[in-house]
């Protein structure tokens, strides 16, 4: 399907996602836009994208989601799919779920991400689109037939806008080496979730680094006031020496 969608636009990613290992995409380039459909949690496909209406720059330090089925949460499992594309260079890392029309069931979620997909490709926003579900699979399908895939099918309204079309935003600090995200594995363990490599003792280093240079520098003042001290009273004893 994406192959397919890929001869029809140019864009980045939509990079075929049944692979043995989902994590081994090929990262999308820096500044360019891109939509992939990814398959999440072992059961359900959504849409990614760097393309948003409301921002006319994209940027690779932030993803928009594209979920006909959200439950409020952004899986790990998704974030790790979205690096393994994106490759985030920088270490603050945005994923922002959008607020987009809802499946009405448990089998569409595919459907959902083929249509929003295709909404984006075609330059509309998917948090309008108010696809009319009852024809969504014969349009495609038709257009799997004709090899050319069209807009799906709305109903009359477009959608209820809202302010910023943002349903969650959650911000992650991306500080592995191989610019996978983190998880907590313990009360006190963050480890990256690909290499494992123990992701707390490089942030208590830090700290500690940290709390040596502040120690440093308070005896470094402490040291300075001792010196102007003994300078003035010294200074005034020698001036009242001479003076007597
Ligand atoms: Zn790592």
């Amino acid at each position: 399907m994406q192959n397919c969608l890929k001869r029809q636009f140019s864009v980045s990613g939509l990079q075929p996602t049944i692979r043995k290992s989902d994590l081994s995409l090929t990262k999308v380039p820096d500044n360019k836009k891109y939509v992939q459909i990814l398959h999440i949690n072992g059961n359900h496909w959504v849409t990614v994208s760097n393309i948003n209406a409301f921002t006319s720059k994209v940027k690779n330090d932030r993803v928009f989601i594209y979920d006909s089925m959200f439950f409020n949460t952004i899986t790990l499992d998704l974030k790790k799919k979205i690096c393994s594309l994106v490759r985030p260079e920088k270490d603050k890392f945005e994923f922002v779920a959008m607020d987009i029309l809802q499946q009405s069931n448990n089998n569409d979620c595919g459907l959902h991400a083929i249509a929003n997909t295709v909404e984006i490709l075609h330059g509309f926003d998917p948090v309008d689109s108010n696809f009319n579900t009852r024809i969504m699979r014969k349009h495609l399908l038709q257009c799997l037939d004709n090899g050319i895939i069209t807009r799906f099918p709305q109903l009359g309204k477009c959608r209820k806008r809202y302010v910023n079309a943002e349903k969650l935003v959650v911000k992650e600090n991306i500080s592995c080496d191989c610019r996978m995200p983190s998880e907590q594995t313990s009360e006190d363990l963050i480890k990256c979730s690909l290499c494992h490599k123990d992701l707390r003792s490089s942030s208590a280093n830090t700290k500690q680094h940290l709390q040596t240079s502040a120690k440093t520098i308070t005896k470094l003042v402490s040291f300075s006031i001792y010196a102007v001290c003994l300078f003035v009273f010294f200074n005034d004893s020698v001036t009242k020496i001479f003076v007597t």
